[in-house]
């Protein structure tokens, strides 16, 4: 969904520019075509108006001339005065109303009553005063005054024979020999239609299509322009069709701006495939690196950023019962890449993840967290029951030893599952609680799974009060210690003392080493505990002469590369040869770290200290170990001295420890020695000392040199 919205943002963001470019364009350029276009029309429409009034002007000023040369006439003052000859007017003028210049003719008296009328060559029963209206009273007034001398009026006016040109002039003579008979004037007026013919010949001559004279009522027709009349009173109006040479060249124009604007984007065009195709380039590498960002490539697996994208998905749609998330840590993975290299590790992550796709069903979400840590995501019904299913699929898987080219690679599984509760969690929450379980599978002995409960988180709070607490002490360096007497086989005289941290005596609780070690263990306090418990019992030793001074050590103080240069120091400090210290390190260090702990021997052994391999005989540790590290004494474990008496097996083991032993010219310490017959057996065996309560308690440092005198020590006397 997500490419498919992105393929067409993509294409949306090259086609898009173009588009809006090219609608741009067209919108622009029409945008000045129109106003070009307007402009150029307007401006053809006001010539055209120009011209109609200067075709009325010229047409006018023609009538006016004529008008002029036939009232300005002493023959016309002769036979229009007194009792008019009408015979006369007819031949001078009525006959003439056909001709080019005008088609009606009035002789009018100064009280404008009508001496004659013509129109079209024949008298008509039309008066002046009918045929120009109150537009002939003007006329009169203006010019019947013979005192004013001769004048001519021209107007435009709406006549009974249409709309017209009317031309006046009061008829005076033009010589001396005819007298004016009277003040005021006749007046001759001519009148010329405008008729179809007439406006035919305007149009033409004054390049105006189409011109139509309508009555100035009908000014509101579209284009119509109002004529005034010589009193600026509308007359009529006139209406021609409008050349619009504007409309002309924007359609020639627009195919033009058309066609540059489609070449353009054909230029465009390349140069944005271009960008398309760089996008999308840009885009597949965006998905890639998306991608790339939620897998680990060594297992091919979905990584750890993936898993919680998943898990929180699928918290939103489960229910109670319904989701269980697996944490799988593989135990010994460490020492396979300590023991071989690198690349055999990396294989061994490749095949352990081909395995859990074996064994996971379809939709199981499985990831690689990181390291040697895995995870499973179960979303279905009774999905606690189906990750317990997985987890012993898991183990199964685990338990043969795996071929990297030819090595041989054994690793457990320690498995911690989370189920989802009633309650809403958040994906950190169900990780942290599958995480917890895990912790809880590996220390309680690792190879197998546990599920979380409330229960652990109560006891993983508790540890961190008792990690509190302990930083505390031994920041002040107030921490008990006790110490156990070793005592010879043959002599049973005391030959060392083992310190053993005890928890301070002013706490409110008491806690055994079992509780609180694991603690200092898992809260990096074992260095600092190990380190203060050291230098305690050094400052003891030091008082007692040639007395052998045993302590414990966890394997996170032997990943410290300045370990053995610490003890030195210490042991240097109190003035205590490194001969009289031995370190005591269990089977499950050897484990955990075999190429460091045999390099930490080694330096042990450089600087004069002994070593004792503890609990032997509690693990799966085999005789491999006491040939393989150079071991100054081997402490058997004290389960091995309560099994001895009625265990053949274990009197096997004991009499092959003890033989290897003597090959390898180490010691035997015989542990939890707690009666007579305890001791004469493990003697008998062969074992070269001894360590229990028959010989003496874990105690204090002053009770045990009160108790021993005479350094030596009986069973009875110390029980
Ligand atoms: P460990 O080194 O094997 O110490 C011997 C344990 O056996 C001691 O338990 C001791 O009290 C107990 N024990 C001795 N004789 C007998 C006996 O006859 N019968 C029985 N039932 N038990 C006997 P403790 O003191 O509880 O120590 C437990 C473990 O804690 C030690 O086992 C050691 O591994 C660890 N530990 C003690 N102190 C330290 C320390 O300072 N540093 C480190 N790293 N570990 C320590
Ligand atoms: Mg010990
Ligand atoms: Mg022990």
């Amino acid at each position: 969904m997500r490419i498919g919205g992105t393929r067409i943002g993509l294409t949306l963001l090259v086609v898009l520019p173009l588009l809006i470019s090219a609608i741009g364009m067209f919108w622009s350029t029409s945008y000045v075509l129109n106003g070009i276009s307007v402009s150029v029309n307007k401006q053809e429409e006001e010539r055209a108006w120009q011209a109609v009034k200067s075709a009325m002007n010229a047409a006018q000023s023609r009538l006016a001339g004529t008008v002029a040369d036939n009232a300005r006439w002493d023959d016309a003052v002769t036979h229009t005065y007194g009792t008019p000859n009408q015979e006369w007017i007819k031949d001078t003028w009525g006959d003439f109303t056909d001709s080019i210049n005008y088609n009606a003719a009035f002789v009018v008296a100064p009280d404008g009553k009508t001496i004659a009328a013509y129109a079209n060559r024949k008298p008509v029963d039309l008066s002046a005063q009918q045929y120009l209206g109150p537009q002939l009273q003007k006329i009169l007034r203006e010019l019947t005054n013979v005192q004013s001398g001769f004048s001519t009026r021209t107007t435009l006016a709406a006549t009974p024979l249409g709309f017209a040109i009317v031309s006046a002039g009061p008829i005076l003579p033009t010589s001396d020999d005819v007298q004016q008979p009277s003040r005021r004037a006749n007046v001759l007026i001519y009148g010329q239609t405008l008729s179809v013919q007439k406006l035919r010949e305007i149009s033409s001559q004054y390049a105006v299509d189409n011109l139509v004279a309508l009555p100035a009522a009908a000014a509101n027709v579209p284009n119509a322009r109002v004529l005034t009349d010589a009193w600026g009173n509308p007359a009529f109006s006139a209406v021609w069709r409008n050349r619009t040479p504007g409309d002309a060249a924007k359609r020639v124009y627009k195919w033009t701006a058309a066609t540059l604007i489609a070449f353009l984007l054909a230029a465009m065009l390349p140069v944005s495939i271009v960008h398309f195709l760089a996008l999308r380039r840009l885009d597949q590498k965006e998905q890639q690196a998306h991608r790339d960002a939620r897998l680990d490539a060594m297992s091919s697996l979905p990584n750890r950023i993936s898993l919680l994208e998943e898990l929180a998905e699928k918290l939103q749609s489960s229910s109670s019962g319904e989701l269980a998330l697996l944490f799988i840590d593989l135990d010994g993975f460490k020492a396979v890449n300590d023991a071989y290299d690198h690349a055999t590790g990396d294989k061994l992550i490749a095949a352990f993840a081909a395995g859990l796709r074996v064994i996971a069903d379809k939709g199981e979400v499985l990831s690689r967290l990181g390291g040697d840590e895995f995870a499973i995501l179960v979303a279905a019904p009774s999905a606690a029951s189906r990750a317990q299913q997985l987890a012993e699929g898991v183990l199964k898987f685990v338990h043969d030893p795996f071929d990297i080219n030819g090595r041989t690679a054994a690793i457990g599984a320690s498995i911690g599952i989370a189920e989802l509760g009633s309650e809403t969690v958040t994906p950190a929450e169900i990780m942290r609680r599958a995480d917890i379980a895990m912790y809880e599978a590996k220390e309680n002995g690792r190879n197998q799974w546990r599920q979380f409960d409330p229960e652990l988180d109560r006891k993983r709070s508790d540890d961190f009060q008792i990690a509190r607490e302990m930083r505390e002490y031994i920041a002040r360096g107030e921490f008990g210690i006790a110490y156990q007497p070793i005592i010879s086989a043959s002599d049973r005289k005391i030959v060392g003392v083992e310190a053993l941290a005890r928890w301070p005596a002013r706490s409110s609780r008491r806690l055994e080493p079992g509780q609180f070690v694991p603690v200092a263990e898992e809260h990096g306090l074992i260095r600092e505990l190990g380190a203060l418990i050291f230098d305690m019992a050094c400052r003891d030793i030091s008082t007692w002469p040639h007395m052998r001074l045993s302590i414990n050590v966890s394997a996170a103080q032997l990943t410290s590369s300045a370990f053995v240069q610490e003890l030195k120091q210490i042991s240097e400090k109190h003035d205590i040869s490194p001969r009289r210290i031995e370190v005591e390190f269990t089977e499950a260090v050897l484990k955990l770290n075999a190429r460091r702990t045999k390099n930490a021997i080694k330096e042990l052994h450089a600087e004069g200290f002994t070593v004792a391999l503890d609990d032997f005989g509690t693990g799966h540790a085999s005789v491999y170990y006491l040939q393989d590290f150079a071991f100054d004494r081997i402490k058997l474990d004290r389960s091995m001295t309560r099994n001895v008496a009625f265990s053949p097996e274990t009197q096997k083991v004991v009499q092959g420890t003890i033989l290897i032993a003597q090959g390898l010219s180490a010691d035997i310490v015989a542990e939890g020695i707690e009666t007579e017959e305890d001791a004469k057996i493990m003697r008998l065996a062969g074992c070269h000392q001894m360590q229990g309560y028959y010989f003496g308690r874990p105690q204090s440092f002053e009770t045990l040199r009160l108790l021993v005198p005479a350094r030596k020590i009986r069973g009875a006397s110390s029980a």
